[in-house]
């Protein structure tokens, strides 16, 4: 994105420098440099995938614990029956392809002294360099009953895709016509913005052809829309009159699944079917690295430039994880890993990394089966400032069709750019 075909290969040059003079000397002989990656969704699979492509000589280890990667994206078409669970999964295998070592685990220690990371299978890997991206850790004990409901399946947040999509596609498809949907949003900053909001419009397209007697009660912890609100609030009103009730400063306090009921601090919402998405913070490997470091200890600040934590040295952080004025969207996640591999390769050759990365974000949101508006930006780092908006940005304040069918290649090509 940054790069053209010269820095291309100046880069890939600086990878194989690096695996001549800038790595780890064991009893004397150079070994090569040893990048662990934590977690393959966006941003861990981009980010090992170009490791191996601009520092050729750079070995990379990628733990992950599920065989196969679910896409958030697109998930909420799942919801609204218009894809299956099988069209957002995909397998790994081709990412191996790469010389990308896969490992099968889940990362349960840190010594950042020490430069290891443990498994739960019992593995120690050693790292000159690590990078986390693990996603979100979802605080379902910050609403009271919701652990009790979930373990009962009677609620789930379905914000991390794969067998809560599931489930929750199937209890909208055994709602009786007439039945009340109570969904929720998590209050501001969360896993992707627009992305609440797009499964309110998708669930009532669902119900308008399945069930149009049903409806849906939106409880929103933010005081307004937080994401794409023009868009939203046309299609609300446009496709979907009387169907979706937003209740915002609505944040669900507690779940009964015996009585059906979300309370907020006003009164109790009666449903036939719960998604209640709770407040999130930074992936649980992010605490055990001690890169919790914002002022609340829920997310990472990163040295924007590389993602290298700005308190603990050799570990970076990608994606949702990282607090910024940038978007926490998988297509953001993947920019991130691009500029952080970069990086990566520049420092382990005992080089500077580019001051002025710049970055890209664009977000599809589907507003019914046939039609879908978008948001897309680019940033600049700038020293001293953060990423800055560049003006060459928009967004749609109607849902067409065009961008529907968009939005479809969007996936398909993002996830081809992660895995393939
Ligand atoms: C309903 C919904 C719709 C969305 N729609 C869009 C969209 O249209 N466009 C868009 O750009 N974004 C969208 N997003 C947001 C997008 O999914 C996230 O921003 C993106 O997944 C973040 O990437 P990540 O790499 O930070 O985390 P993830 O992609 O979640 O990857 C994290 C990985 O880390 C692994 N992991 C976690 N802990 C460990 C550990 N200890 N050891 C080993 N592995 C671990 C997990 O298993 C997981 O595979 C949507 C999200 C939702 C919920």
């Amino acid at each position: 994105m940054t790069l053209n075909r010269r820095d291309f290969l100046k880069i890939s040059g600086a990878g194989a420098a690096a695996a001549l003079s800038g790595c780890a000397t064991q009893g004397g002989a150079a070994s090569k440099a040893h990048v662990v990656v934590v977690g393959a969704g966006f941003g861990g699979t981009t980010c090992a995938k170009y490791l191996r492509m601009w520092g050729p000589n750079i070995e990379v280890t990628l733990i992950e614990p599920n065989d196969k990667f679910v896409s958030c994206p697109l998930s909420n078409w799942v919801l609204a029956g218009m894809k299956s669970m099988d069209y957002i999964t995909h397998g790994y295998d081709k990412l191996s392809k790469h010389g990308i070592k896969i490992v099968k685990d889940y990362v349960t220690g840190i010594d950042p002294a020490k430069k290891t990371v443990t498994t739960k299978g019992g593995a120690s890997i050693s790292y000159d360099r690590l990078v986390l991206s693990p996603g979100v850790e979802v605080l379902t004990g910050s609403v009271k009953g919701f652990q009790e409901a979930e373990a009962a399946g009677k609620v789930v947040h379905a914000w991390k895709a794969g067998p809560q999509t599931a489930h929750l596609r199937k209890q909208l498809e055994e709602m009786p016509d007439g039945g009340v949907f109570v969904m929720s949003v998590p209050t501001a900053p969360y896993r992707c913005p627009p992305g609440p909001y797009e499964r309110a419009c998708l669930v009532a397209s669902y119900f308008k052809k399945a069930k149009p007697k049903s409806k849906i009660i939106l409880l929103d912890g933010n005081p307004d829309v937080a994401s794409k609100k023009g868009l939203f609030m046309d299609a609300w009103n446009t496709l979907y009159p009387g169907l979706i009730e937003y209740r915002p400063n609505n944040a669900p306090a507690g779940v009964d699944h015996n009585r059906m009921v979300v309370s907020t601090e006003f009164d109790d919402v009666k449903a036939d079917v719960m998604n209640v998405v709770p407040k999130q913070r930074a992936g649980e490997v992010c605490g055990l690295a001690g890169v919790r470091n914002d002022s609340t200890g829920t997310w990472c600040t990163v040295n924007l430039a590389t993602f290298e934590s700005t308190t603990v040295p050799n570990v970076h952080i990608l994606g949702d994880s990282v607090l910024s004025n940038l978007p926490k969207s998988g297509h953001m996640a993947t920019n991130h890993a691009k500029v952080c591999a970069a990086a990566i390769v520049e420092l382990l050759a005992g080089r500077q990394p580019d001051p002025i990365p710049v970055v890209a974000n664009t977000c599809y949101s589907a507003t019914s089966d046939t039609t879908a508006g978008y948001v897309a930006n680019v940033f600049r780092f700038e020293a001293g400032k953060g990423y800055v908006t560049q003006p060459d940005g928009g967004a749609t304040g109607k849902g067409d069709e065009i961008n529907l069918t968009y939005a479809q290649s969007w996936a398909e090509n993002i996830w081809a750019e992660m895995l393939t």
